[in-house]
C-alpha cells in the first residue's frame, strides 16, 4: 500500500502547495524504534512534543535539547492527546476506555468514560474547542484485540463522535454516521468539524474518507458531507492550518487538502503515517508520527490557533 522505503520528500499536486512547504528542506526523522507511533501534541510552555506508542503502552516526550525519552509507561494504551484551555494534556486512554487529563503536577484524572451507563469503546482522538468542550472519537480499535487495549465486546454497539461539556458534566453524541471515527479537527473559526473515518482498516469496502460537519449553537453537527477520499491507505489523524488547509495522514505520508477537498500536495514518507501536529515557537513545524518513527517537516504556514 505505502511505497515502503521511498525517501522523504514533497509531491506537488497543485501549484498552491509550493507556498506551503520548503522544497529544499525535506522531512527528517527525529526518532525511531517505535511500534505504532500516534497522538502527537505540542506543548508551547515547554517547547516539547508528547506522542504515543499505542501497542508499546508508552507516551514519549521529544524536545530539541533532550531528544526522545519516556514520558509515561504504562500509558493505558494512550492514543490521541490535545491541550485544554489551561494547557493541560487531555488524552484518549484505550486501556481504561476513557478521556483522561494530566494535572499540572503530573497526576492523571479521569474526565469521562461512560455514556448512559455503558462504557465507551476506546477513545481514539480528541480536540478541545475554545469554549472548553471536549470533542472525541470512540471507535473500537482498542477493544478488538489485546494489542492496543483489552479485548471486549462493545457496550455501546456503535462508534460515535462525542461532545463532553465539563461544566455540565454532560456527554452527547454529535455524529453517528461514521463506521470507525478517528481523527478530528475544527476549522480556524470553529464553525466546521472535520472527522476521518478509517473503517477500511477492517473492511476492504469500508470508508477511508474525511467528513465535514457544520457546527450549530456550539453544540450540534449538521450537514454531514464527505470532503475527500484518502488513498492510499486510510486517513487517521488530521490538523488544520491557519489558512484552513487540512493536513491528514495516509498510507504514503501526509496529504494536504483545501477545505472543499482539493488535493494540493503530499509529504511523502517511507512509512505509513498516523497523525501530525503543528509545533515549534512559530507553530510552523509539522511533527508526523509514522509507524516506527517521528518525523519533522518545516512548513511555510502555521497551525490554526
Ligand atoms: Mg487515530
Amino acid at each position: 500500500m505505502a511505497a515502503a522505503g521511498q525517501p522523504p520528500g514533497y509531491v506537488v499536486d497543485d501549484e498552491a502547495f509550493r507556498a506551503l512547504v520548503v522544497a529544499a528542506d525535506p522531512p527528517r526523522r527525529l526518532h525511531t524504534g517505535l511500534t505504532w507511533a500516534e497522538g502527537p501534541v505540542y506543548r508551547p510552555a515547554t517547547d516539547d512534543l508528547l506522542f504515543s506508542d499505542v501497542p508499546g503502552d508508552t507516551m514519549w516526550r521529544w524536545s530539541a535539547t533532550a531528544g526522545a525519552e519516556v514520558y509515561r509507561r504504562p500509558s493505558q494504551f494512550a492514543n490521541g492527546s490535545t491541550l485544554d484551555q489551561q494547557g493541560r494534556v487531555v488524552t484518549c486512554e484505550q486501556g481504561t476506555r476513557r478521556i483522561a487529563r494530566t494535572e499540572p503536577y503530573g497526576s492523571v484524572v479521569g474526565v469521562v468514560g461512560h455514556f448512559g451507563g455503558a462504557r465507551l469503546n476506546s477513545p481514539n482522538d480528541v480536540v478541545v474547542r475554545s469554549d472548553g468542550t471536549i470533542w472525541f472519537s470512540d471507535p473500537d480499535y482498542g477493544i478488538l484485540s489485546n494489542e492496543q487495549g483489552y479485548q471486549a465486546e462493545s457496550e455501546l454497539g456503535h462508534c460515535y463522535v462525542f461532545r463532553f461539556d465539563p461544566r455540565q458534566g454532560r456527554l452527547s453524541v454529535v455524529a453517528d454516521d461514521l463506521v470507525k471515527p478517528n481523527g478530528l479537527a475544527f476549522s480556524v473559526d470553529e464553525t466546521v468539524l472535520y472527522v476521518t473515518d478509517s473503517a477500511v482498516t477492517h473492511d476492504p469496502d469500508g470508508p477511508h474518507h474525511i467528513r465535514a460537519y457544520d457546527v450549530v449553537d456550539h453544540a450540534t453537527l449538521v450537514n454531514s458531507r464527505v470532503v475527500a477520499v484518502v488513498e492510499p491507505g486510510w486517513p487517521d489523524g488530521l490538523r488544520v492550518d491557519a489558512q484552513d488547509h487540512l493536513w491528514v495522514s495516509s498510507g504514503e505520508g501526509i496529504q494536504c487538502y483545501t477545505p472543499d477537498g482539493r488535493l494540493l500536495g503530499r509529504i511523502r514518507l517511507p512509512e505509513i503515517a498516523a497523525n501530525c501536529e503543528f509545533g515549534g515557537p512559530d507553530r510552523n513545524q509539522l511533527f508526523i508520527t509514522a509507524t516506527s518513527s517521528l518525523y519533522l517537516a518545516p512548513l511555510r504556514v502555521a497551525g490554526a490557533r
